[in-house]
């Protein structure tokens, strides 16, 4: 058949109905939830920013959705990885998250990675993925992540918190956006790693939320926004965006 790959994509009367406030904002539309629907996200990272954010996707009927993460589901989680309950510890997170996940909408396909994401261990059909969202909580999978996503011109859609303070990032490589190596590249492992630190849960469903938001608004086009990088402390309520622009000595994207 011809036309755009979007049109292709029929919604039944439950889905028109699940999906109504989604199709009522002018800026979305029927249009704008087929490519939501014929969309495909993976996550790098099933934490508290992970949980947020994959709720919100599946919530607002992304078609496909890929999660990776390594790690089992801990008692001290539970405050903030709001997709796991008691039940559910020692489980491994994408296991737990994908069960708690397809109860909230189980028209969405989603497949479980119980693996980091890193150098050898990533399947080929990642790469056809249309947004890659960065939940991880250490520097190496971030830095593989956006080495990952340069390559294969993927916009990269990244968050990251630490006590009060959270940010979101936004790389649109087909657009000839920045890299993440060009905003971080003296940052060790020790300075990112939440993974023992204190954080104030709300922090990471803030974060994760405007993680979903920037994801669905960049695959309906309603975001023009190239590169973004905000810095939120919700201690005190401030926000502040700030600029960037290409390190021509980058090592990832630089041209030197
Ligand atoms: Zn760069």
């Amino acid at each position: 058949m011809e036309g755009s790959v979007s049109n292709q994509v029929n919604f039944s009367e439950k889905e028109m109905m699940k999906y109504s406030r989604n199709i009522m904002l002018a800026d979305i539309g029927v249009e704008g939830q087929r490519l939501l629907k014929n969309s495909t996200v993976t996550i790098i990272g099933v934490g508290g920013l992970g949980c947020a954010c994959s709720q919100y996707l599946v919530a607002s009927g992304i078609g496909n959705l890929n999660l990776f993460d390594p790690d089992q589901v801990d008692l001290s989680n539970l405050q903030r990885q709001i997709l796991f309950r008691e039940e559910d510890l020692n489980a491994f997170k994408v296991d737990a998250a994908v069960s708690s996940l397809l109860r909230l909408n189980p028209d969405v396909n989603i497949k479980k990675f119980r693996q980091s994401f890193e150098k050898n261990n990533v399947p080929d059909e990642i790469t056809k993925s249309e947004i890659v969202i960065d939940c991880s909580d250490n520097f190496e999978t971030r830095r593989y992540t956006n080495n990952f996503c340069y390559k294969n011109k993927i916009p990269l859609i990244s968050g990251s918190c630490i006590q009060w303070k959270g940010q979101l990032m936004k790389f649109d490589f087909q657009n000839d956006s920045a890299c993440y190596e060009c905003l971080f590249e003296d940052t060790s492992s020790e300075d990112l790693s939440c993974t023992e630190s204190a954080i104030f849960s709300p922090v990471v469903g803030i974060i994760g939320s405007m993680l979903a938001s920037e994801s669905i608004k960049t695959i309906t086009k309603i975001s023009k926004n190239c590169q973004i990088f905000q810095d939120y402390d919700f201690k005190d309520n401030l926000s502040r965006e700030i600029s960037f622009k290409k390190n021509n000595q980058c090592k990832i994207c630089g041209k030197c």
